[in-house]
């Protein structure tokens, strides 16, 4: 980790990156680069280089706050991350990479599972832990939020695909030492679990993420939420006073007088206007989202397994739990209905699903409590409708495989 800095230094660690990672891109791509000076790339493009970027055959690139005269200043702009992405194209959104970090499995791993499984009506019993294999699937989406003001941001998330364990904010992958793990070697090639079947995972994804992307935009409505409060106050102050004037105005009138008409005019002219200027503000407020997949990295990762017979009544169930070198825990199992963040505390009784309180939440209309998972579409009592989680359709996701 470099140490933090700001001010200037900050800003000549940024460039510094910047000149690394357009000097890597522009070699990937095919130009011939080099280091002119402390800040400065001069460039020699091929016709593809040239017309992403929009420059010469033989260029110059600066970096730094100042920059050599006939250089173009490269920064963190929008118009330069535009003519960097167009150079990048497809590449990098998909990837896959085998990793053997060293580890040592949870020395109890009876107290780690009362940390991933806090199940509050049923039992279970740990049968065996053992070395395994899994499929990591890392995914990366950038939210856009439009209302009377921006908001950006990144939405990270992992699917252990053996087991179906969704990892919120997994950590970022460091370079991986090249010792061999302790123990037996393991193998790749052997008892890895099937590839995610890709409608599966998208219907996963698309259920796993109006949770995260509400959290990730929690601050910013409660922002939105607040200049709106204001300015509807504002506004009601102000319509109000206007409206009780008047009110005041005709109340002071006699019956008869024909004045009262004009009174009562400008008192629905109020209404009206009030009525606008709500709408007006509701416009300005409304909000709009947007979320594209950005990246998806699969990583094949050894794990230690833990078996889990899930009991509840005179059912029983098996489980598997991962631990996760990557995260030092057990990946937690999600709500098998609503996929939230929050661990599952509840187990069905047909199929013993783990869910979340509102997976097994009293029918709305009938009062009896019943699993979303095994019951869909409606109560199995009364037949009343499920009120389904929201879902988030997801068309374009980069290429998995
Ligand atoms: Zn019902
Ligand atoms: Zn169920």
């Amino acid at each position: 980790m470099p140490p933090e800095v700001d001010g200037p230094a900050a800003a000549a660690l940024a460039a510094g990156r910047m000149q690394r990672f357009a000097a890597d891109l522009l070699g990937a791509a095919g130009a011939l680069v080099e280091a002119s000076g402390p800040e400065t790339l001069d460039v020699l493009a091929p016709p593809p280089v040239q017309e992403a970027l929009g420059v010469p055959e033989l260029s110059r690139l600066g970096f730094g706050v100042r920059v050599a005269s006939g250089a173009h200043r490269v920064g963190l702009e929008a118009d330069w991350l535009e003519r960097f992405a167009r150079l990048l194209g497809g590449r990098g959104r998909a990837a896959r990479c085998v990793l053997t970090p060293s580890f040592r499995p949870p020395a109890d791993p009876e107290r780690a599972l009362a940390h991933a499984l806090p199940l509050e009506n049923a039992t279970y019993r740990l049968l065996e832990a053992a070395s395994a294999w899994t499929y990591l699937l890392f995914f990366e989406f950038r939210f856009t939020a439009i209302a009377d003001e921006k908001r950006e941001g990144l939405l990270r998330l992992a699917l252990n695909s053996a087991t179906g364990a969704l990892i919120d904010d997994p950590p970022a992958l460091e370079p991986v030492s090249p010792d061999p793990p302790p123990g037996p070697p393991l193998d790749p090639s052997r008892d890895l679990p099937a590839v995610e079947d890709r409608a599966r995972l998208l219907a996963l994804l698309s259920r796993a993420l109006p949770p995260r992307l509400d959290a990730a935009l929690a601050p910013f409505l409660e922002g939105l939420n607040r200049r709106l409060g204001r300015d509807q106050d504002r506004l009601h102050g102000f319509h109000n006073d206007l409206h009780r004037e008047a009110a005041r105005r005709l109340g002071a009138l006699p019956e008869a007088d024909p004045a009262r008409r004009r009174e009562e005019a400008r008192i629905a002219a109020i209404v009206r206007e009030y009525q606008a200027r709500l709408e007006d503000l509701a416009r300005q407020y409304a909000l709009n989202v947007a979320l594209a997949w950005t990246q998806t990295l699969e990583v094949v990762l050894p794990v230690h397994r833990l078996t889990v017979q899930l009991r509840r009544r005179k059912a029983d169930r098996m489980l598997r739990l991962d631990w996760n070198p990557l995260t030092r825990r057990l990946d937690p199992p999600p709500c098998e209905w609503s996929r939230a963040r929050a661990p599952p505390r509840l187990v069905c009784d047909e199929a013993l699903h783990l869910l979340c309180p509102a997976g097994l939440a009293p029918c709305a209309a009938c009062g009896r409590p019943f699993c979303r998972a095994c019951h869909e579409a409606a109560c199995p009592k009364c037949t009343a409708p499920v009120t389904a989680p929201p879902t988030l359709p997801l068309a374009r996701a980069p290429a998995l495989h």
